[in-house]
């Protein structure tokens, strides 16, 4: 069996006080403050009301319109720059294998997760189109010239997978089911599936059931917090914020029965405060209901409330990573795990020949999502960036090279002893 012994640090790789992980008691969200009425729900955007043309770029220096889904919808900064209507370049990658797009509303999102920079308690400084989210700026676009662009792409397109990203407003699920019809009508689901990431606060099992009749093929829930505790702390009563850890997995729950094995997922974020044996706990949880996790590696998003906080040191991360990898497609379990007095993964249960030749595929320490059009363990949701600078990966949006590997080796402190 390998033996993991952290030997020395990455750059920015030090958790809350010097240590190797972030712990649970170094990782409370500040208390959102209270937003002026002149600034509450989109209350800027809506009296200004200025009506959007084309493209909206954020921080442009100009007033924000006042743009509602489903006739303008959010996407990421990747997403604009390979279908053209951005420019710009990523480091390491020609474009993103996902059309990634976001609701959007001149009132935002009514939930508060502390780790999120779209959450209401920013309405005091950024109107809602101009919030950054995952590290990126989301430009706004008519929908209706989206679908045309992808259509007329046809077969050429790059993207393997256009994803919906509801946010929790009265409208988003009225809205999300347009834009799945309106995209649906148009361009086959077989050339470019849909993913749903959801929104439980608002939804019904029967939400669940239309998606899926309008020709969803995967349903995801971002439960983000690993734990019960952890959840309410970051997106529940902690902070003012209305979302329930048992909703989450109710709602969950009702993908697995509709949308069947393989067919849904759930979000997690690792760093905020769990154990690494918590965090895989959930991971192999949903691989025996026949889902999949998509693991982000928590990042202090500014403006956010947990923006003070370090981001998750890269051993932490690397281990999770690839336990989780090896638990979503090698046919691994928690329960051949070991783990130390602070939940840290000490034993990947593998002989080492075997966690050699994984690690050195290099694809356990790649962005993970729904998957695309290359190999099932390969998401098309790549993210560039969205979890760290490219100075410091977590999680790759390409294939890692020799250095890329020799520093992953190096974060995960791999022993060569074996006992
Ligand atoms: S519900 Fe989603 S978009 Fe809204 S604040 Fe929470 S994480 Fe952000």
């Amino acid at each position: 069996m390998t033996c993991l012994k952290p030997e020395g640090k990455e750059p920015g790789a030090t958790g809350a006080r010097g240590r190797d992980f972030n712990a649970f008691d170094e990782m409370a969200p500040r208390a959102p403050l209270a937003t002026p009425a002149a600034k509450r729900n989109g209350a800027a955007v809506k009296s200004a009301d200025v009506r959007p043309s084309g493209i909206y770029r954020p921080n442009n220096n100009v007033q924000t319109p006042a743009m509602r889904s489903p006739d303008y919808v959010q996407m990421s900064t990747a997403a604009a720059i390979t279908l053209g209507i951005m420019a710009g370049k990523m480091y390491g990658c020609e474009c993103t294998r996902c059309l990634n797009l976001l609701l959007t509303y001149p009132e935002g999102c009514r939930a508060n997760c502390a780790y999120c920079g779209l959450a209401r308690h920013r309405e005091a400084e950024r109107d809602y189109a101009d919030r950054n989210f995952i590290r990126v700026d989301w430009p706004a676009v008519p929908m209706a010239g989206i679908i045309a662009k992808v259509a007329a792409d046809g077969d050429r397109t790059p993207f393997h997978r256009m994803c919906i990203s509801m946010i929790t407003h009265p409208n988003s699920d009225a809205d999300a089911v347009t834009v799945l019809k309106a995209w649906t009508d148009r361009i086959d689901p077989k050339t470019v599936p849909v993913s749903i990431l959801s929104n439980p606060t608002t939804m019904t099992r029967d939400d669940v059931v239309t998606m899926k009749e309008l020709g969803a093929d995967i349903f995801t829930v971002a439960i983000d917090a690993a734990t019960p505790e952890l959840f309410d702390r970051t997106r529940g009563k902690g902070v003012q914020s209305p979302h329930s850890w048992a909703h989450y997995w109710k709602i969950l729950n009702a993908a697995r029965d509709i949308f069947g094995p393989e067919k849904f997922g759930a979000h997690l974020i690792v760093g905020m405060g769990e154990t690494e044996h918590d965090v895989l706990g959930v991971v192999q949880q949903l691989r025996d209901m026949g889902g999949h996790s998509h693991m982000f590696c928590f990042f202090p998003e500014k403006g956010s409330l947990m923006d003070h906080l370090p981001a998750t040191p890269r051993d932490q991360w690397r281990r999770v990573q690839l336990a989780r990898y090896l638990i979503d497609y090698c046919g691994a379990r928690i329960d051949h795990m070991r783990f130390d007095e602070n939940g840290r993964v000490v034993d990947f249960g593998l002989p080492k020949s075997e966690l050699d030749t994984i690690i050195g595929t290099g694809m356990a320490f790649r962005t993970s999502g729904c998957p695309g059009k290359f190999r099932d363990d390969l998401s098309a949701c790549d993210r560039p960036y969205g979890d760290s600078p490219p100075s410091n990966i977590a999680s790759y949006p390409f294939q890692p090279g020799k250095a890329d590997m020799r520093k992953i080796r190096r974060q995960l402190g791999q022993s060569k002893s074996k006992h």
